[in-house]
Parts: structure tokens; C-alpha cells; sequence
């Protein structure tokens, strides 16, 4: 929705603009883990509830230390904010301005069995929401059609765009639009390589491209469990790049000779006699 919201700005003023969007495979891994990482708990608004019913005087006003109840919820601010706001919408709390390490308002309601239901309505719909925005996020980045129509299409025009836009339109309509990737940091590079070459001299039983690849990228198999590859010093150094770009580079190093690989069924990697010399 943010993409969305922040590309149709881009165009208000007139003028052409250009919105672009950085996403990557393995973003929806992550995007996952922040979607689980913010559920919440079914008991958590009744907890809160109770906390500040116990810390409220005899009107009802409550005003409590932000950071201990976000400590207690094991968790940043963020959660804490959230259960405030299905409170709010259950009815069972009005908050008031407050200094930012303080929690305050008035209880409206008691959390009964009402507003224990319109709480985990409230928190079901949330969670409803973000796993939409998950699927359309990606459906946007997966699509294989016009993006300005669907970004039009978002805000409700469905009519064909009016003419072609003044200058290119989109990376469906003109791949040409793709911006290029820089060249990777060559340092990253190079340490890149001489953990190639480790695990190639060092993997016992030595290892071919594939599952060297793996080993840098710090994966998590039986085979690198029970061969202990993950005590190699190497061992998910390179997590932070893509599995196939290691792989490229293996059988770069490969092809210019640094590191070869031994011939039979089941070919493994090895220093070049050329290197280790
Ligand atoms: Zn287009």
C-alpha cells in the first residue's frame, strides 16, 4: 500500500515520474518472518487490559511506563502500539497524548466477553491485512503485464491508460527500463574467493561446486550437519549473497583456473596444483 500510495504521488504534480521498486526472492522470506514476528497473541489485549485496569485511579486513568510494558510483551514498542490500537477499536480504552515513554488514557470499558471478541476480531483483521498486502506486493512484482495499468488499476482506473505516456512506460512494456546492477564490491570479492578456495582445500571429504556454494552461504543440511562443514571457518561467511551468485563465482574460479574440479560421478573441488604451487 505504501508502494502504491507513494507511486501515485510521484505523478501528481504532472510531470512525468518514475517509480521504482527494489525487490528480490529472497525478500519474501523476510517479509514473511516480520508478517509472524508481529502476530499476536489471542491473550495479549486481555493482558493488557488488565495492566492498565490495575494501574488506573479511581476515574478510570491510567498512565504507565512504556518501556516496561514493551519489555514485558518481549518485544519493541511496535507491538505494544498495536494492542493499544485493537483496544482503542474494541472500545475498552480512549489514550490520551502522552511523553513518549509513557502509556496513558482512560479505560472506557471492561474487557468482558465483547470486548474480548471484537479484540481478537480486531487482531485477526490486522493480521488479515498484512498477509493481503503481502500477496499483492508481490503479485505486483511478479506480474508479467503493464505496471502503470496496475497501478492505475489500484486507484480505480480500470479504463485503458489514456495514450501512451509521455516517456517510457514501464519494464513490462520497454525491459529496456531495467536498471543494471552495479558490479559487485570487489573486496567482497576477493574475500568472496579466498573463502572458495578455503573450503575447497579445507572440506573433508572434499566437496563439489554445489554444495560449496552451500557451505558459504551457511545452509542448513544433514549432509553439512553430519560432516561438520559448519565448523569450516568459512561456514556462511557469504550469507549475505545470493546462492546462485556464489555458485557463478565457483565456476568462475573454475574456468580461470584458481580451483579445479576432480573428474568421476561425483566430481569434487580442489586447489589447482597451478594455485597451490
Ligand atoms: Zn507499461
Amino acid at each position: 500500500e505504501a508502494y502504491y500510495q507513494e507511486a501515485g504521488r510521484g505523478g501528481r504534480d504532472g510531470e512525468p515520474a518514475r517509480a521504482l521498486l527494489l525487490a528480490e526472492n529472497r525478500d519474501k522470506a523476510l517479509h514473511v518472518h516480520f508478517i509472524k514476528r508481529d502476530e499476536l497473541d489471542p491473550d495479549l489485549p486481555g493482558w493488557l487490559a488488565d495492566r492498565m485496569a490495575g494501574g488506573a485511579d479511581g476515574d478510570g486513568r491510567y498512565a504507565l511506563d512504556a518501556h516496561a510494558l514493551a519489555r514485558d510483551l518481549g518485544g519493541d514498542g511496535d507491538r505494544l502500539r498495536a494492542l493499544i490500537g485493537h483496544l482503542t477499536r474494541a472500545g475498552v480504552v480512549s489514550p490520551t497524548p502522552s511523553a513518549p515513554d509513557r502509556v496513558a488514557g482512560r479505560l472506557t470499558s471492561r474487557f468482558d466477553t465483547r470486548a474480548a471478541a471484537l479484540c481478537r476480531a480486531s487482531v485477526e483483521e490486522g493480521a488479515r491485512t498484512r498477509w493481503r498486502q503481502y500477496r499483492e506486493i508481490w503479485a505486483y512484482v511478479e506480474q508479467d503485464s503493464c505496471r502503470r495499468r496496475a497501478l492505475l488499476g489500484h486507484f480505480g482506473d480500470h479504463s485503458e491508460p489514456t495514450g501512451t505516456p509521455a516517456g517510457r512506460c514501464c519494464d513490462m512494456c520497454d525491459p529496456g527500463l531495467v536498471p543494471v546492477p552495479p558490479p559487485p564490491d570487489p573486496v567482497a570479492l576477493e574475500s568472496l574467493d579466498d573463502a572458495i578456495v578455503s573450503v575447497a582445500t579445507g572440506a573433508r571429504p572434499a566437496v563439489g561446486r554445489t554444495l560449496c556454494s552451500e557451505i558459504l552461504h551457511g545452509a542448513r543440511t544433514k549432509k553439512i550437519e553430519r560432516n561438520s562443514y559448519d565448523g569450516l571457518p568459512a561456514y556462511g561467511s557469504s550469507s549475505h549473497l545470493r546462492r546462485a551468485d556464489i555458485l557463478a563465482r565457483v565456476d568462475e574460479l573454475i574456468g580461470d583456473g584458481r580451483i579445479e574440479t576432480s573428474g568421476g560421478a561425483y566430481p569434487v573441488l580442489r586447489v589447482s596444483s597451478r594455485t597451490a604451487a
